[in-house]
């Protein structure tokens, strides 16, 4: 194992909301990281904290060896970071905007590097277009070519793919797994389980905490009750009557139901009477393997 993050005891609040709450863990050099959770879990103020933008109220961080409060600069040239409000110059083009932030990092004979982060980025036939006739998903490779200009050993990548089309977002995580390659190490955010799922290791925040922290395959074999799916209609109806009825966690998607079950076949036989007396038709049912949201929402409930 070599520790390239360090994160001890990070605190940060904004006035009376604690967003981050004295939080504790590393990161491994070379794997992709993930921070996982929903809106407002604390993940962006994270991560600014992390990139030296924001000063935390209390706790501390190591950076590639280097103290987060002594050696904010240093840390700073040795990281990429792809924040949510990343800004092109829409008035200049892809070759001009990688040279822009060429200058801003210092980086004199760049355009070996630019060449090679416009191939791996597939955007070298591109690369006279003004960055403000480019899609959502090209604009997001370019953000991130310039976030590579300087050789970051670490990047940071706040939601890269949010409002990106998937095939994109496809092209965007192949291109990812390309710096793993190249032994850099990504801490992201996503709100994205199945983007979630293609990390190393990811820790799910929730209201400034860390509530689990492990492999995507670990953290589902954490959950203790079985998933049982069911197919049945009127499916809203019997989302309500579970919800109003027991006390056991249930999620919509589509046409059937996530339940999550302690004692699977006494609950079962409970909740299939208590559908069928609402009227409510079950035409299947089965255990499938918890998702990771089956986990998530198992989890924030219990934190509740
Ligand atoms: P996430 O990235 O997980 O959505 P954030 O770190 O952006 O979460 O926000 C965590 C909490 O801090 C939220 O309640 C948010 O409203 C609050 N917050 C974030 N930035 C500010 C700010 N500049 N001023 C006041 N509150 C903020």
């Amino acid at each position: 194992m070599n520790t390239i993050i360090k994160i001890e005891n990070l605190r940060k609040s904004y006035g009376n909301i604690s967003a981050v709450k004295g939080v504790s863990y590393s990161v491994e050099k070379g794997e992709m990281f993930g921070l996982v959770g929903p809106d407002g879990a604390g993940k962006s103020t994270t991560i600014r904290m992390l990139t030296g933008l924001l000063n935390p109220d209390s706790g501390n961080a190591e950076i590639l060896g280097f103290n987060l409060k002594t050696h904010k600069n240093k840390i700073k040239d040795e990281i990429g970071y792809l924040s949510q409000r990343f800004s092109l110059y829409g008035d200049l083009t892809i070759d001009e905007n990688i040279e822009f932030f060429a200058d801003i990092h210092g980086v004199k004979n760049f355009k070996e590097r630019r060449n090679e982060l416009l191939d791996f980025t597939r955007l070298t036939p591109f690369r006279d277009r003004l960055a403000d006739k480019l899609s959502g998903g090209m604009k997001q490779k370019l953000a991130l070519a310039c976030t590579l200009i300087h050789k970051p050993k670490i990047i940071f990548l706040d939601e890269p793919t949010t409002g990106v089309d998937p095939v994109s977002r496809r092209d965007f995580w192949k291109i990812l797994s390309n710096l793993l390659k190249e032994e850099i190490t990504i801490f992201m955010t996503t709100p994205y389980l199945d983007e979630a799922e293609r990390c190393n290791r990811i820790a799910l925040m929730n209201n400034g905490e860390i509530i689990s922290l492990d492999s995507p395959k670990n953290v589902k074999a954490s959950l203790k009750e079985k998933i049982v799916e069911i197919v049945c209609s009127p499916i809203r109806k019997a989302y309500d009557i579970i919800k109003i009825n027991t006390e056991f966690e249930v999620q919509m998607f589509g046409d059937r139901l996530n339940v999550a079950l302690q004692n699977y076949d006494e609950q079962l036989n409970n909740l299939r009477q208590l559908l069928r007396e609402a009227g409510v038709e079950i035409y299947d049912h089965r255990i499938i393997p918890p998702s990771l949201e089956n986990v998530f929402i198992h989890l924030i409930n219990k934190a509740l």
